[in-house]
């Protein structure tokens, strides 16, 4: 107990910056773990290595990205198709390397836990997803799954003993490409009871049941009623959940910062709406006649940008990312028309503002062009998150003390950690991407903005499991 205090106290205390000839990796574990240094710091002991193994990384994140539909540079892994469950092969595989005890949960979420010496308090957990939309990048998500890894490694190597147990998650479905439910793995985990219930009648656009698609890989064997409510965790499991991820957008590239310390998770609504109108010959039907559907959903679609505009915060969104008209010939009057309608902000209250004002925009806008309104379908409305001050202040001091230009920020996209939020203290740890690029074959990371992120994860990691 006082060995670890005196540590601990050491690191928060010591506020001499590392000089410019040390390793501020090397350093920081010396205060924090007891880890001794050999007497002349520039010779590197291997056996001892502080050192994120990038070279290594980066290999697994290259043979990763081969575990694909469609060829490289681009990545297809859609939840438990062949590759998908090859590249669970390969991610267990490092685990149990890494002497991780590993178990899976029914919907196949994994666990790999490093056991601390305080075993029966609440763990401190770090994760992301491996799953990727058609054509993407290989850093989405497995930055957050392969990197959490190598911080283990990290903090191993270094000869650091974890107080409260340290786990890595790597969460079923990220992605909403299969069954069109987004962050599936981790929803189901803190609790969603409609989730539970929502995932007996899943199909797939194959029609294949979720069912069948996780019993195909392994997973859902038991028979019994309650398994999914079988993968829920209580509320404080863990004592905090951590996520490493590339920043899927262009700030900390253009401002040349290092790490992003994410203080809120945007959320988004889904809106699903449809219009009908009388339809008609494109010449035959004069103007006055007309009641068309295809107008309406224009109208509408220029409503959402409105409400969003007016609430006057730059972390308001909306986007209309599907707007589809029927028949869809150039010389007939849209009879009906579809859109789909995504806003997002950090405010709740403000985004449901927003929600709300399109709802009373699509009512009056049928009214006045005489369409009907047959569908205003409020698909999801997450709550945004918030991460919790002592993670950000963990995260800002490790930051600090590794001599990382960092800053705080907001996540505009969302992840697992809006839903981890829910049950536990949350975290992300934002990298920069080349020009922001995600969701497509150009998105990267360099090897130094990973190694980066994976030191700011290890040592957080490590001074988390010491609270
Ligand atoms: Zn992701």
């Amino acid at each position: 107990m006082a060995p670890v205090l005196l540590v601990l106290l050491l690191f928060i205390s010591s506020s001499s910056a590392a000089g410019k000839h040390e390793d501020p990796t090397r350093k920081t574990m010396e205060e924090f773990s007891g880890f001794q240094s050999p007497a002349n710091p520039f010779v590197s002991d291997s056996s001892n290595s502080l050192f994120v193994d990038i070279e290594s990384l980066q290999r697994q994140i290259d043979e990763l990205s081969t575990f694909s539909d469609t060829p490289a540079p681009t990545v297809t892994r859609i939840l438990f198709s062949d590759k998908d469950v090859l590249a669970r092969k390969y991610i267990k595989s490092i685990m149990c390397q890494l002497g991780l005890s590993v178990r899976e949960d029914a919907v196949g979420n994994i666990f790999a836990r490093w056991e601390g010496y305080e075993a029966e308090l609440p763990a401190v957990a770090t994760g992301s997803h491996i799953d990727a939309i058609p054509y993407s990048g290989k850093y989405d998500g497995v930055v957050g799954v392969l990197g959490a890894l190598e911080a283990i490694s990290v903090l191993k190597r270094s000869g650091f003993q974890p107080k409260r147990s340290l786990e890595v998650i790597l969460f079923t479905s990220e992605e909403p490409t299969r069954f069109g439910i987004s962050c599936l793995g981790s929803r189901l985990l803190v609790g969603s009871e409609q989730l539970s219930e929502g995932l007996k009648e899943a199909v797939d656009g194959q029609n294949t049941s979720f069912l069948d698609a996780a019993r195909s890989a392994g997973y859902a064997e038991d028979q019994e009623d309650n398994l999914f409510s079988s993968v829920f965790l209580k509320k404080g499991h863990y004592f905090a959940f951590l996520e490493l991820h590339i920043e899927q957008g262009p700030i900390l590239e253009e401002e040349g910062v290092s790490i992003g310390i994410v203080t809120a998770i945007a959320a988004p609504a889904s809106i699903k709406v449809d219009f009908e109108g009388g339809g008609g010959h494109a010449g035959a039907v004069l103007m006055p006649a007309r009641n068309d559907a295809g107008l309406a959903a224009a109208e509408l679609a220029l409503a959402v940008e409105r409400h969003v505009l007016a609430s006057g915060s730059v972390d308001s969104v909306g986007t209309i990312g599907i707007l589809e008209l029927h028949p869809g010939a150039v010389n007939s009057i849209p009879s009906k028309s579809h859109l789909e309608i995504d806003t997002r902000d950090i405010d709740e209250e403000r985004r449901n503002k927003i929600v709300s004002g399109i709802h009373q925009s699509a009512v009056e806008i049928a009214e006045r062009r005489r369409v009907k309104l047959s569908s205003f379908k409020i698909v999801n409305q997450d709550p945004p998150a918030s991460s919790d001050e002592l993670v950000i202040n963990a995260m800002e001091m490790v930051s600090q003390k590794l001599n990382l230009t960092h800053k705080l920020m907001i996540s505009r996209a969302y992840h697992d950690s809006l839903f981890m939020a829910r049950i536990s203290r949350m975290g992300m740890i934002f990298i920069p991407c080349f020009k922001g690029f995600s969701h497509k074959p150009e998105e990267y990371a360099s090897p130094v903005d990973i190694a980066n992120g994976v030191k700011v994860l290890a040592l957080t990691l490590a001074k988390l499991s010491l609270e």
